[in-house]
């Protein structure tokens, strides 16, 4: 059944948190979940959040780290007057992240 949660706790199903006063649906035996949990939200494609999220996880899986990029751009000739701190700001820049976590 739906309720609004009383306490702080975790999703059965995802693992995720629960926030006291949060919207959840409740069985016993089942426990707490997310009304809307990351499991079942469907997003255009027809893949769950989930999915979405492990895959680009391997898509990205040979992109550079955040101090790969450094190193290459601190060796590079290109940034060779460039200040440190601007390098890694812009190797933030670069450093993509997951956007379905
Ligand atoms: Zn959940």
């Amino acid at each position: 059944m739906q309720m609004t949660s009383k306490y702080n706790g975790t999703c059965t199903r995802c693992n995720g948190s629960i926030s006291k006063g949060e919207h959840i649906n409740w069985n016993r035996g089942q426990g707490a979940q997310h009304f809307m949990c990351d499991e079942d939200t469907i997003m255009k494609g027809g893949k769950t959040l989930k999915q979405l999220a492990i895959e680009w996880d391997q898509e990205h899986k040979n992109d550079l780290t955040f101090c790969e990029r450094v190193d290459q751009m601190t060796n590079s000739r290109e940034y060779r007057n460039v200040p440190e701190d601007a390098i890694f700001q812009y190797a933030n820049e670069d450093t993509q992240r997951n956007p379905y976590r």
